[in-house]
């Protein structure tokens, strides 16, 4: 079926009362039958939930959505975005592994990648997003993981997924990407070539900054290692977040294709106006990877970048100036959001680490709502004028 139903009708079993909608299941364990029903359940022979560390119905329920969305067999849900990417990548490597990694990675991905796992002796070497053409250089026999996003988060760089999946296949590595600036209705990496798809279901999933969540789905194979890992750690999603996410995934393609159509508008406006410069946006023909994006993405996602003419300044003053959008550092929001990466994500980062992170001192990032595109643009006008 078509993705928008598999969004609506993929639904748990109805209980006794048959209701429409599906209720949440606030319960943190399980009862059986007997002590041979326990013994089953236990052991794997039967399927069934024990214990909502494990398993609950509404998480069941929100990771087959999310799977058959994104064409994958299996997966488990997470508290939020970060502890599915810490968990699927503690779950599968060792000791003495190396991950190659797109150097334009999420904030915490990276100290992940550069404070944690060295602690564990994983390591990595980044490759420029923009040099895509360099990441077998960095391979090494004892590299497991390619892992990337597309689009990058707050650059709006496209990685050609069809090229990752290849070297990945050629050099037996396997492929994780971090899908959470697309999601499942704008971008499928597993057609592609990746293993593993990971969601910050936070942003738009829940699409109305309310919850936090996070998934990874792939082959079953996979996933049983993931889910034991995190059955025993400890960082599942709560029924009540699965519920809520699992409702708002109905109306995910209807969103986006408003987002994007908002999105397109307002890099448009951007592109036109003398106070912003190097507008990115996946579906703007001006930008450098427009090609690839257009192959491989459904739409161009709600996130639009700009460079504001006047720098780290200017683009204090412009965040000052907005009255519509909001000034907050999350995403994917019906409202629309502006972030200045430069003096608040990434004012950590000495202005040499900035840059290679692709963080100029004016770089504007904006997060298109679903207010009216109009009263959007106005805003955004009114703020740039000096
Ligand atoms: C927000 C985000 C994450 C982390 O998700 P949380 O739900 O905030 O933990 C990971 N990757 C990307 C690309 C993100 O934007």
């Amino acid at each position: 079926m078509h993705i928008e139903t598999e969004a609506i009708r993929t639904q748990m079993e109805r209980t006794q009362y048959s209701e429409h909608s599906a209720p949440v299941y606030l319960t943190s364990s399980y009862v059986f039958e007997d002590a041979e029903e326990m013994r089953a359940s236990f052991s794997e022979e039967k399927e069934r939930n024990i214990y909502s560390r494990f398993s609950n119905p509404n998480t069941s329920e929100f990771v087959e959505k999310v799977a058959k969305m994104e064409g994958a067999e299996a997966g488990y849900a997470f508290a939020t975005g970060m502890s599915a990417v810490f968990s699927t990548l503690a779950a599968l490597l060792n000791s003495g592994d190396h991950i190659v990694s797109a150097r334009s990675v999420f904030g915490s991905t990276h100290s992940l990648l550069t404070k944690y796992f060295p602690k564990w002796n994983i390591t990595h070497s980044y490759f420029n997003v923009n040099e895509p053409e360099r990441i077998e250089d960095f391979i090494k026999p004892e590299t497991k993981v390619i892992f990337a996003e597309s689009p990058t988060n707050p650059g709006v760089d496209i990685l050609d997924l069809e090229r990752l999946g290849k070297i990945a296949k050629k050099h037996k590595l396997l492929l994780i990407i971090d899908n959470c600036f697309a999601t499942p209705y704008l971008q499928n990496p597993i057609k592609y070539g990746a293993d593993l798809v990971i969601h910050s279901a936070t942003k738009l999933i829940d699409g109305q900054g309310r919850v936090l969540g996070g998934v990874t789905v792939g082959s079953s194979e996979l996933i049983r290692e993931i889910y034991f890992f995190s059955r025993n750690t400890g960082p599942a999603l709560s029924p009540f977040n699965a519920w809520i996410l699992s409702k708002s995934l109905e109306t995910l393609p209807v969103r986006l294709e408003k987002h994007c159509e908002n999105a397109l508008k307002v890099a448009e406006f951007l592109e036109n106006s003398e106070k912003a410069k190097q507008v990115k946006y996946p579906f703007l023909k001006s930008h450098p990877q427009y090609e690839i994006a257009k192959k491989q993405m459904k739409l161009g996602g709600n996130v639009v970048s700009f460079e504001i003419k006047g720098g780290l300044e200017a683009g204090r003053k412009f965040i000052d100036k907005v009255q519509l959008c909001s000034r907050s550092a999350n995403l994917g929001d019906t409202r629309t959001i502006v972030t200045h990466p430069a003096s608040t994500t990434h004012s950590k980062l000495k202005e040499e680490e900035q840059l290679e992170a692709g963080i100029t001192p004016g770089l504007i990032r904006v997060s298109v709502g679903l207010e009216h595109v109009e009263d959007i643009i106005n805003d955004l006008e009114q703020a740039l004028k000096v």
